[in-house]
């Protein structure tokens, strides 16, 4: 018989912001009159709650979150004291409402993700689903964004690394697949490629992705490119040993040429081409230094690793998440 889970649940919603002054009144109108709706038509139980993280923002973004948790009872906030990245925001969130919910939601504050998908993760989750991923139908985004997320997908996949495509954050846990997915309190984090391997019952709900509204995105290119190394190599070691492939077929061709030049040089053609010689100078130190680079890559990744730093300082909190 298919598990079902439990009677009404209390959903909590986890919205990461990070200068998002110019999303949340609206973000804000569109979440509590979707967890209203919910309630009225009871698929969650009225103690679900909305709660903002606030990823060290330094516009008015936590001013319009205090406004938000005194105006209502079902927002809440937690203002981290630093900005430590949507990941981390993430984090911080399912772990202080996790003890109060018995399903999460994250999604963006710019409601680039379609909120009434959530609806339907809900409906997943009373089936028995504890992992229920959103996925995008299609996506309007600027080209060059879906050039390099298309890409970055394929590398992933090239490289052995599980995640399911077109789906970013906006996703539903249990309240137990968020206690499984906290284990996993590592710094360089990537979450949408750990939550494939926590198992569990999963399932996936389609939805159409929007332009982001207000505000400009704030993952340029240089966080987007880290994000995107942080995603293949927090999962696989491939690069590294693909790069020892590399330096293999690099010392037989090297050999092969050595092979050469002994030939030439005892049938007397003494004068051999300094040409080649720079050339694989110039081609060996290239590759020795890529090499080296993702050595350091990986270096850096357990150098982060080993400090167990705190992933995140809590600064203040408003509202009350608690049933
Ligand atoms: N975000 C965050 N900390 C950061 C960067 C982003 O909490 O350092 C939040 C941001 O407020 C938004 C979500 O992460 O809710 C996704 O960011 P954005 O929409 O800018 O990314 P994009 O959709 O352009 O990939
Ligand atoms: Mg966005």
């Amino acid at each position: 018989m298919p598990q079902t889970n439990g009677s009404t649940p209390t959903l909590a919603v986890v919205v990461p912001c990070y200068n998002e002054e110019a999303s949340l009144p609206e973000t804000h109108r569109t979440l509590s009159g979707l967890l209203d709706r919910l309630t009225a038509d009871g698929l969650i139980a009225g103690s679900s709650h909305i709660l903002y993280v606030d990823d060290g923002s330094t516009d008015s973004t936590w001013k319009l979150i205090a406004g938000f948790a005194a105006g209502s009872g079902n927002a809440a906030g937690l203002r981290l004291a630093a900005n430590t990245g949507h990941q981390h925001a993430l984090m911080a969130g399912l772990e202080e409402t996790a003890p109060f919910c018995d399903a999460a939601v994250t999604i963006d504050a710019d409601l680039q993700d379609d909120p009434e998908a959530i609806r339907d993760m809900i409906m997943r989750y009373r089936e028995g689903d504890d992992v229920v991923y959103g996925v995008r139908r299609h996506r309007e985004d600027t080209p060059f964004k879906l050039l390099t997320a298309k890409g970055f997908y394929r590398l992933r996949d090239a490289l052995g690394v599980k995640t399911v495509y077109n789906h970013a954050d906006f996703r539903l846990l249990s309240s137990r697949a968020v206690g499984e997915l906290l284990r996993y309190d590592e710094a360089n984090l990537f979450i949408r490629g750990i939550v494939p391997m926590l198992g569990f019952s999963q399932s996936k709900v389609f939805y159409d992705r929007t332009p982001r509204r207000h505000g400009e995105s704030k993952y340029p290119v240089g966080k987007m490119l880290n994000f995107a190394a942080d995603g293949i190599t927090s999962f696989s070691a491939r690069p590294a040993r693909m790069i020892l492939g590399c330096g293999l077929i690099f010392t037989l061709i090297a050999l092969a040429i050595l092979t050469y030049v002994l030939i030439r040089y005892f049938s007397g053609h003494t004068i051999a081409g300094w040409t080649s010689i720079i050339l694989s100078i110039w081609f060996c130190t290239g590759i020795i230094l890529l090499a080296l680079g993702v050595v350091g890559e990986y270096l850096a990744k357990v150098y982060m690793e080993v400090k167990r730093r705190p992933r995140w300082h809590i600064m203040e909190r408003t509202g009350a998440t608690g049933k």
